[in-house]
């Protein structure tokens, strides 16, 4: 009886979960089903208000996706929609479904429609919001045991390229987590349009935490992520989050330029010795000398571009958490 009262002394948010789908026409009845579960007992538990709701973001699918929305907002109360006018890809979905919802909640939750996150870690990552003051909770995987052997690698493999190229990410957090008000203002004020979130919300700072879970499979249909596009976003959160390709080139320019020194040495000593045709020992040092050189330019410009590159996403230079004292 006691912490039941305990917890009714607190107040109960408003939670949104952001789901976006692309032909998900299998999946969303079963989700809107099992999340529906989950704000019953939420409210329940004084956790969430009855304003809450979860909102289905269709991202130009093909197939039913909409319609079944549209259904499923008329049956139930807590449900919403949003239909983007064409395909924009994962990342960009959830944003505009975090940006549209952002001055209504708060909180946000943002989760793969096919509910592989498990839904069950929701009333922990709002009880860190409520309770510990946390503006955003990652949703980290325990384990990768329903993982075939090849993603399981080729994501470790992932993170930890990630990692060598100075990109600050969650090790094995998708998008799956939660984000105060406060904290989706902050997102809102990065303006890049090569969107990698996982990369861009530990930018943005306050008190974060996470929590963990096992990933499930998908009850229905098929990942809409084949390796292809597994690649392109790899690459895409790579070469938006750091410089360091850039660098490398120069690395390798400063290692040419030091062997065409070692070159010369040997080439000379070869030439003293008489075992040269006529003609090699120049070619040998200008080929290293030339080639290091160029690279160190390209390098060099590439430093330039680099920072033009940094200036042009316009990211905030600052986001203040806290202002004391009379104004
Ligand atoms: N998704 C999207 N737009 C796309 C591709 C995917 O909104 O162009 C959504 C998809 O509906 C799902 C989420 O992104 O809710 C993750 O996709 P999926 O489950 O296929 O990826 P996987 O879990 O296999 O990595
Ligand atoms: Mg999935």
């Amino acid at each position: 009886m006691i912490r039941r009262s305990e917890k009714f002394n607190k107040k109960p948010v408003k939670a949104y979960v952001v789901l976006p789908c692309y032909n998900e026409e299998e999946v969303l009845p079963e989700t809107c089903r099992q999340l529906l579960e989950l704000f019953r007992e939420m409210r329940d538990d004084g956790l969430i208000s009855i304003s809450s709701r979860m909102v289905f973001v269709d991202d130009g699918s093909k197939d039913r996706t909409w319609e079944i929305i549209e259904e499923l907002e008329e049956a139930h109360t807590e449900v919403c929609g949003i239909k983007l006018a064409h395909n924009v890809g994962h990342q960009n979905a959830l944003y505009g479904g975090l940006m549209t919802v952002k001055d209504e909640c708060d909180c946000a939750i943002s989760i793969d429609a096919d509910l592989q996150d498990d839904i069950h870690v929701i009333p922990e990552m709002i009880e860190k919001f409520r309770d510990e003051k946390c503006e955003i909770v990652y949703g980290v995987r325990k384990e990768r045991k329903t993982d075939t052997f090849f993603k399981r690698t080729t994501a470790l493999g992932f993170y930890k390229f990630m990692k060598l190229m100075g990109v600050n990410i969650v090790y094995n957090h998708a998008d799956y987590r939660l984000m105060g008000r406060r904290a989706l203002e902050g997102l809102a004020e990065f303006e890049e349009r090569n969107l990698f979130l996982r990369g861009m919300v530990p930018m943005i700072g306050y008190k974060t935490d996470c929590v963990y879970y096992n990933r499930n499979e998908r009850f229905a249909g098929e990942s809409k992520y084949p390796l292809k596009k597994m690649l392109s976003f790899a690459f895409d959160g790579i070469t938006s989050f750091s410089v360091n390709m850039i660098r490398l080139i120069s690395t390798v320019g400063v290692i040419a330029c030091i062997i065409a020194v070692a070159m010369a040495i040997y080439s000379l000593i070869q030439k003293a010795l008489g075992n040269t045709d006529i003609g090699w020992t120049s070619i040998m040092c200008s080929i290293w000398f030339i080639g290091g050189l160029q690279l160190l330019g390209i390098g060099l410009i590439g430093e330039y571009i680099g920072k033009m590159y940094k200036e042009v996403k316009r990211r905030p230079r600052y986001i203040v958490e806290e202002y004391i004292g009379d104004r």
